[in-house]
């Protein structure tokens, strides 16, 4: 996918209370749930503390039976997800996501409760098959650096530590106001750097303009096994 074919730009934000924040050109924001995925690797992680505890030859046959299962589990999640977002937006769209040593730092400011969640989930996969998805449909994933971006007011452009309240999850700008929640606003401010990489490159004039409109050109297959995956999720207006 050439640059000069990119007409639409979207941020996504990934994360442990939200797997993936949305944030798109018509102002939207698709969230996708993380909650049940938590619930369910810690019911596996019991699972898995136990059999080792056990250590009996059938205790480890199942150890290892019960880590397949998980793996193509945790494959099939990332799988529906990508296939959610690469269906949702037109060809040409261009998804921006923070590049991986940000998700580790991140990682090590999680309180210890989530810890093990956020470490071992395959962000990397997901990732890899949003590009292969992507990349199917004429779009195209970047990388950006995602320094600042949740204490950083996609309204008026202020960087304040103290706008983000991590305990709220509420960020609240100290110099404009604007309030949205947190991962919302890390998802807004990957969306301004993908557009601000359109226009940098120059490939992409019309988006320097404002904010285009948004037409998915495909609906998502309806009642597949995705859909317990993908919902519950919810949309929000800017
Ligand atoms: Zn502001």
């Amino acid at each position: 996918m050439s640059d000069d074919r990119l007409t639409d730009v979207v941020g996504i934000d990934r994360g442990i209370r939200f797997l993936a924040a949305a944030y798109d050109s018509s102002g939207k924001t698709t969230f996708f749930s993380g909650v049940q995925v938590k619930a369910k690797r810690a019911h596996y992680k019991a699972l898995r503390k136990e059999l080792q505890r056990v250590g009996t030859p059938s205790s480890r046959r199942r150890l290892k039976a019960i880590g397949q299962r998980e793996n193509r589990w945790m494959n099939d999640v990332d799988h529906c997800i990508s296939k959610a977002l690469a269906e949702s937006y037109p060809k040409g769209t261009l998804f921006v996501l923070e590049d991986l040593t940000g998700i580790r730092k991140a990682t090590e400011r999680v309180k210890a409760s989530n810890r093990y969640v956020s470490v071992s989930w395959p962000y990397y996969d997901l990732e890899q098959k949003l590009i292969y998805k992507a990349a199917m449909r004429g779009q195209k994933v970047i990388n950006v650096d995602p320094a600042y971006t949740s204490q950083t007011c996609p309204k008026c452009g202020r960087r304040d530590k103290v706008s983000r309240d991590k305990r709220l999850h509420l960020f609240r700008c100290t110099g404009c106001g604007y309030t949205s929640n947190d991962d919302r606003i890390a998802a807004m401010n990957l969306y301004s750097m993908g557009n601000e990489y359109l226009v940098q490159s120059g490939k992409s004039m019309s988006l320097a303009g404002g904010v285009r409109s948004m037409t998915p050109d495909v609906t998502p297959a309806s009642a597949d096994h995705c859909r317990a995956v993908t919902s519950p999720f919810f949309k929000a207006s800017a």
